[in-house]
Order: C-alpha cells, then structure tokens, then sequence
C-alpha cells in the first residue's frame, strides 16, 4: 500500500487579523515627532478603511539616539506580545524604520514568523506572507551575507537561534554564562582561572604543572570533580576566549540522522572574529596558539622554545631540538637538550648545545633590559627578538625594535656546567670537520626515530 504524505495546513484565522503598528524616529527633532504623529495618524486610517484589521497596539519608540534593540523597548515589547500569541500582523513604514540594518530585519522577521506573525513594510510594499516578498526577503539575505560586519550578526543571531531551539549545549563555556538573549557573557571568577591558565602556559610552564596546581588549590575544573589535562589542552585552543568564534567547526549529517560530525573541509569553517567579549588577550592567544603547536610531540620532536627561530648557518634549514639523552661520554650520560641540523632535507652539519644557547639569549635579554629572565620561554623571545643568527662561534640577534646585537658564544668550560658538555661539543666539530656521518649525531640526539616517521 502507498503511503499518502499530506500537508498540514495552518488554520487561516476566519476573521479579522489582529494588527499592531510600530513606529520609530530617531531623534527628538520637531519635524522627526511630526513625522511619527503622521505615521500613527496613517496606521489609524488604513485601519480604519479595512475591515479586516483590528488595530490592536500602536508601539511607539520616540528620541532614541541608539538603534540596538535593547534600547527600543517600545519594540522589545511587541516582540513579547507576538510571542504571546496576541498578535497577527505588523503593520510598520519601512525597513530602515523596523530595524537598523538588514539583518536585523531578517532575523526579526524570521522570530517573528516563528510565532507566526507577518510584517507588511509600507515603503517597500514587502508583505513577509506572501510568496514574492518571501523571495524579495531572500535576496536581501544575500546581499547581506556580503557585508563581512553583517556575518558577525549573523552569527550571533544564528547562535541564539540554535541556542533557543536547544540545538547548541545548554551548558556553556567555561569562563561564560548565557542570558536569555545573550551568549557568550563574562563569568567573572572562572574568567579569572582561564586568564591564569593562559598566562601561565604562555609563560612556559607545563599544562601538567598547572593542572595539577589547580587541583590542588581546589579550583573547580569545567566538568568533573579535578582537572584533567584534556580540558587545558581544549581550554587554551579554544577561540572563543579570544573573543572569536569557528562556525561549523562541526555539522549535523543530515536531517534524518541528526548525527553530529566534525568539518574536516568537508564544508566551509568561518571565523568570525571579536564576536563577542575576549577573557585572553589576542596576544597571549596567538603565542599560546604557536607554543602549543611546539610542543605538539606528536609530530616530532617539540621545537619549544625557539620555534623555527633557529636556521642552519650552513643550508639555512630550520635547526630541531634532540635531548642528546642517548649520548656517554667517558661513561657518563649526558642528559641534556641540543638544537641540530638534524631535521627534514638538513644537512646535518651544525649543532648547538641547548646550555650555550639559552645562556646567550638570556645574556642578551638582561643586557638590553636590565631584566634577568630564569629561563628561556617563547613569549619573551617573540615579543622582542625579530631573528637569531647562530654560528659556530657566534649568534646575531636582530632586535624587533631594529638594534643589532653580536656576541660571542661561550664554549669555555667554567662558562657552564657541567664541563662534558664542552668536551662533547669540541669533540663534535672536530668530527664534523673530518667529514664523519653526521646520522650518528643524529640517532644521540634521539631525532633518527621520529624523521623517519616524518619521511
Ligand atoms: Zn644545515
């Protein structure tokens, strides 16, 4: 047997429509009040001639400088009114007059449409209940999504849509709270715990380290009873603590399945950025941003702090960081960090002990600053140093302010302990100069593994 699918019709309402009039002037101007007595003046008398309408409020916002609906409360209570069922049909002068802008105009009429209320714009003799003004309403919104400004609305509109309709997760984001109109709003103590989180991360210190003090002190973690190392990781890649906002970072399948599936290009991703108000500085985010990708160990070695500052004096390839964890020398095992040419295409010909470097930069910092840092952290580097230049005896820094500084690295054995380090580190030139393999250096510096899972 065939299955028959019939639509459901609204039932028409038999009689009369139940009429509302809104309408708007923006300044307190004679002529603009004027104009507003002769709009209600007009809205009275087309009802009047029609039979069909009851007019059943006239909602009026009258000297207002500010065009935001919140400010236009005379309109935020018709909103309220249709909501409620007690109205049919808006009656209002023109688009520019219902809204500020097209989108507005749009997403009001679509919430409005919701409730089933039509709007009729005098002017442009746009009646949202019939087919044509439908498809010109349509067109509108895609003049719309033209204007980069008009997307941020849009989003914010399409979020609260999705949000109402119990399509977004009730439960918002850390840091945030949602209003009955307003995402993404500023909770201010955990707001306080994200910035710590971000600034201490940006500062060098581990996500384990933090997470572990958090528990600790008993900070309340997003979910669950302590912190767990996931949350930072998600926390700190997150843009909307930045302000911003990914649209369809994930989609819905289909309507049918309603299954949820992470974009992987699949569809288009926007970003659309200061959709609302930022708990981390745009600063702090972008070099958290960079740091994380440092210290992703999954695709290699972690190139933390330097990045890819570093580049090989003799085939300019970025220089990678190995622990040299699997070097002894005279027995001893030499646990310590080392920046090489040991990466994809390098040559393999320079290398540089992780001691020497810091010490360098950090001799360099205090010398321009008159601040000595304990440590060599990423923030510190990117915020002031524009490239390093390393050779076998020295490295040239080019300040971001445009200064030039040379200096000369230190080698000698009392410069830095312990001293094996520079037995190593002779020991290593010499070999270099007398043409030995250079994958030896690389298998010490613990680096032959993962470039060969690199290719
Ligand atoms: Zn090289």
């Amino acid at each position: 047997m065939s299955k028959t699918v019939t639509r459901i019709e609204e039932p028409k309402y038999a009689s009369r429509k139940r009429v509302a009039a809104y309408c708007r002037v923006s300044t307190n101007h004679e002529a603009q009040l004027e104009s507003l007595e002769n709009q209600i003046e007009t809205f009275r008398f087309r009802a009047a001639q029609r039979g069909d309408w009851d007019l059943k409020n006239v909602y009026v916002d009258e000297g207002l400088s500010g065009t935001s609906v919140k400010g236009r409360v005379q309109f935020q209570q018709m909103i309220e009114d249709c909501k409620a069922g007690e109205i049919d049909y808006i009656v209002t002068k023109s688009i520019s007059r219902f809204a500020r802008n097209t989108v507005d105009t749009l997403s009001t009429v679509r919430e409005l449409q919701s409730y089933g209320v039509q709007v009729f714009f005098e002017k442009e003799g746009i009646d949202t209940a019939d087919a044509l003004s439908e498809m010109v309403l349509t067109i509108m919104a895609s003049f719309a999504q033209e204007e980069s400004r008009s997307i941020s609305e849009n989003v914010k509109w399409g979020i609260r849509k999705r949000f109402e309709a119990g399509n977004e997760v009730k439960v918002p984001l850390y840091g945030f709270y949602h209003s009955d109109d307003e995402m993404f709003l500023i909770q201010k103590e955990e707001a306080a715990v994200v910035k710590e989180i971000f600034e201490r991360f940006v500062h060098g210190e581990a996500p384990l380290d933090i997470m572990n003090d958090m528990t600790a002190r008993g900070i309340k973690p997003p979910a669950g009873k302590c912190w767990k190392r996931l949350q930072i990781d998600r926390m700190i890649k997150n843009e909307k603590y930045a302000g911003d906002v990914v649209m369809q970072k994930t989609y819905i399948e289909n309507h049918l399945t309603h299954r949820q599936i992470r974009n992987h290009g699949a569809l288009p991703k926007f970003h659309v950025k200061n959709a609302h108000e930022a708990i981390v500085d745009r600063h702090i985010f972008d070099q958290a941003q960079k740091i994380m990708a440092m210290r992703n160990v999954a695709v290699g070695n972690s190139t933390y702090p330097y990045g890819e500052m570093l580049k090989c004096p003799h085939c300019g390839k970025p220089l990678v960081h190995g622990s040299l964890n699997n070097f002894y020398y005279n027995g001893e095992r030499i646990q310590n960090g080392g920046w090489g040419c040991y990466g994809e295409g390098g040559c393999g010909g320079y290398l540089i002990i992780q001691n020497v470097l810091d010490e360098a930069m950090v001799k360099a910092y205090e010398e321009k600053y008159g601040e000595k840092k304990e440590t060599v952290e990423f923030y510190w580097l990117d915020d002031t140093m524009e490239t390093i230049l390393l050779n076998e005896e020295q490295v040239t820094i080019h300040w971001c302010d445009g200064d030039t500084k040379v200096s000369q690295l230190d080698f000698s054995e009392e410069r830095y302990c312990p001293s094996r380090y520079s037995v190593f580190y002779n020991d290593y030139l010499d070999r270099i100069r007398c043409g030995v393999k250079k994958n030896k250096y690389k298998f010490l510096m613990g680096l032959a593994l993962s470039s060969a899972h690199a290719g």
